[in-house]
């Protein structure tokens, strides 16, 4: 057999040490935001039964007609990888009997692997990971407004505290079928012109038309009646309380009649953070009809996704850096016989909470230091045999290169000193 060299699958990435940092960084960000915004935390499974998507994600979608890994498993059932995370807790919300108990019920995840058949390039991978929150149960715009207020905390927390949220109202039952009928005689006329996309979403999902992204039909698109200008009184009441809200908390957002998303749930209220060169960052709306779809009583609800590989990229772009993870001391032994010494006293100090290092190769010295030296370790910790009678280590900084002896009895507490006044 010859060896062949086994690659990760197009389109997924690993996540490897040295960017392991961003991630533990942003998920801390996230966790602190949702604690602070009252979001309980929900895990779902990673594959659902397909009609679960095929009920809630709509089959005319992008998602549901090209993207989703679906496959039968060895019980003949056909299964999905998950595509996106809403469609899960709600089929958890109506499980568990979440509706039955107080409303709203607040749900968040964090870094949940998502799974998209989707052609790669920056910022697009085949699995990726999302964090976000869904409100259940509750219809009045303080949810719309405090779901998107907790989006823009979470990314401007992260670093990046001039995003904008563009903001946009997909109307209801009472006035997007009339509405879709206008943006369909907008575009008769120009059938002919649109893409070959366009000329399927003129069929079967025209508000889809407004997010093509093909430069032949940007005319249509600039053209076409705005949503915002046919909304029925309730919508127009709705995404003025929401705008008033934000306006009120300082959050700020834009109008844009652009943002139509690509899944069928959404009602009223819908939105985006959007990177100018890496697209939408974060998408979130109203899903009032989703929770019926998918079995259950009639119940309100509206929540966000946030893309945790395009943050990241984001706050790259932007030279946010999260530190690489190091030791705060490495124990190295001056002599062979003081191995198990170094050994005890790194495990010693690491139940004490000091993230230390040791040696695990059998290194000389000086090569101890060298290594050190490589993994930025702050300090080094000799273990010699003057100090072993003493009841002493030395204690180097490496970054200033001084160097105190110090009790060992008392040297945890010296290194936390030490790591604390250097805001280590
Ligand atoms: P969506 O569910 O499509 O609204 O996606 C919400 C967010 O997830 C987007 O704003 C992106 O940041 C991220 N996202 C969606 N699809 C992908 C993908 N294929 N690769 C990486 N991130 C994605």
């Amino acid at each position: 057999m010859s060896a062949v060299r086994l690659t990760a699958p197009r389109g997924v990435a690993d996540v490897l040490p040295q960017a392991a940092g961003a991630w533990q960084r942003v998920e801390a960000v996230a966790r602190d935001v949702f604690r602070r915004y009252g979001f309980a935390e929900i895990r779902t499974p990673m594959f659902e039964a397909t009609e679960l998507f095929l009920r809630s994600v709509g089959e005319d979608t992008d998602i549901v007609a090209k993207e989703m890994y679906t496959f039968v498993d060895r019980g003949g059932r056909s299964v999905t990888l998950r595509p996106e995370g809403t469609a899960g807790v709600v089929r958890a919300y109506l499980e568990h009997g979440m509706n039955a108990g107080p409303q709203p019920v607040k749900l968040c995840y964090v870094s949940a692997p998502m799974f998209r058949y989707d052609r790669p390039e920056a910022g697009r991978y085949r699995q990726f990971h999302q964090m976000g929150v869904e409100v259940l149960g509750a219809a009045a715009p303080a949810a719309d407004a405090e779901v998107i207020a907790a989006a823009h905390a979470l990314i401007a927390s992260a670093g990046l505290p001039d995003a904008s949220v563009r903001l946009n109202s997909v109307g209801d039952a009472t006035c997007r079928p009339a509405y879709r009928e206008r943006l369909r005689d907008h575009y008769r006329p120009h059938l002919e012109a649109l893409c070959p996309d366009c000329r399927v979403r003129f069929d079967r999902n025209p508000l889809r038309l407004l997010d093509c992204k093909q430069p032949q039909c940007a005319p249509f698109i600039a053209s076409a009646p705005t949503l915002a200008d046919a909304l029925c009184d309730a919508c127009r009441a709705h995404l003025d309380e929401v705008q008033a809200l934000l306006t009120a908390a300082r959050i700020p957002f834009e109008l844009d009649p652009g943002i139509v998303r690509g899944l069928d749930y959404y009602t009223r209220t819908v939105f985006e953070v959007v990177h100018p060169t890496l697209g939408a960052l974060c998408g979130g709306g109203r899903y009032d009809g989703l929770v019926e779809e998918l079995g259950g009583p009639p119940t309100p609800a509206v929540g966000f996704a946030l893309g945790v590989e395009r943050l990241i990229l984001a706050l790259g772009e932007r030279g946010v850096e999260a530190p690489a993870q190091a030791p705060e001391v490495f124990v190295a032994c001056a002599a062979e016989e003081l191995r198990a010494d170094a050994f005890r006293t790194a495990m010693a100090w690491r139940e004490q909470g000091v993230a230390a290092e040791v040696d695990l190769l059998g290194r000389s010295f000086r090569a101890q230091m060298r290594h050190a030296d490589r993994l930025g370790a702050r300090f080094v910790a000799v273990v010699g045999r003057s100090e072993a009678e003493r009841g002493t280590v030395t204690v180097r900084d490496m970054g200033a290169g001084t160097q105190e002896e110090v009790e060992a009895a008392g040297a945890v507490a010296y290194l936390r000193q030490r790591l604390a006044s250097a805001g280590a």
